[in-house]
């Protein structure tokens, strides 16, 4: 069961999963966690090029084609194999961070962006991921209060940039109703998380 996080900065997908674990573990579950761009080491050098500050000339294709890249890479060498093993996966992003960011908040081009991750990707689709919808405001105001955060490239993009990722996830959404489901994540951590674990567990006990 492959179950994937997503949402703009400062919604609190890290946190949640951390707190996911921490139930699956005390029920029993066979599970690993893992995040995007990275979860093994090459998917984690190529994180650090496309997140690198020094790195303002990178092209918008060329980052697509990193988030691929580090996509397929880690699918490959970790997120196959557990799968196999009938492990749950719980993963910190996935392909679509990269329809949103790339493909329609840099407007590379959703079917662009789409084709290159069907070439990475083979298939490979979550069968359940948790949107955690938050106004970009709200969650770069969180941001800036976490003083352990790594500072990033995208640190530099405007609210703008930040309102079309939401749009962008709320167009995914409509899209495909049966596979994305949306947490309120404006509300207080406890809630957020609790809302997440009903749902998760109703999910896994199907
Ligand atoms: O998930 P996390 O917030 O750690 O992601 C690191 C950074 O990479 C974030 O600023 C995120 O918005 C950015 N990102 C991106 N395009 C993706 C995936 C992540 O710009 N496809
Ligand atoms: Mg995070």
């Amino acid at each position: 069961k492959f179950i994937t996080f997503e949402g703009g900065e400062g919604a609190g997908k890290t946190s949640v999963i951390l707190e996911l674990a921490v139930f699956l573990k005390e029920e029993g579950f066979d599970f690993i966690t893992t995040r995007e761009p990275g979860g093994i080491q090459i998917a984690e050098s190529i994180r650090q090029i496309i997140l690198d500050t020094n790195n303002t000339a990178m092209d918008g294709r060329t980052e697509a084609l990193l988030y691929a890249a580090a996509r397929r890479q880690h699918l490959v060498e970790k997120v196959i194999p557990e799968l196999n093993a009938s492990k749950i996966v719980l993963c910190d992003r996935f392909l679509d961070s990269s329809l949103v960011y790339q493909g329609i908040a840099r407007a590379i081009g959703f079917d662009e962006v789409l084709s290159i991750n069907n070439f990475a990707i083979e298939n490979c689709m979550p069968k359940l991921t948790f949107y955690f919808d938050i106004e970009p405001e709200k969650g770069l105001a969180r941001i800036a209060k976490n003083k352990d955060r790594e500072i990033n490239r995208l640190d530099k993009e405007n609210l703008d940039f930040h309102y079309k990722v939401r749009e962008g996830y709320l167009r995914l959404l409509a899209m495909f109703p049966e596979r994305i489901i949306r947490i309120d994540a404006e509300r207080p951590l406890e809630e957020v998380v609790l809302e997440t674990k009903k749902k998760l567990t109703t999910y896994l006990n199907l």
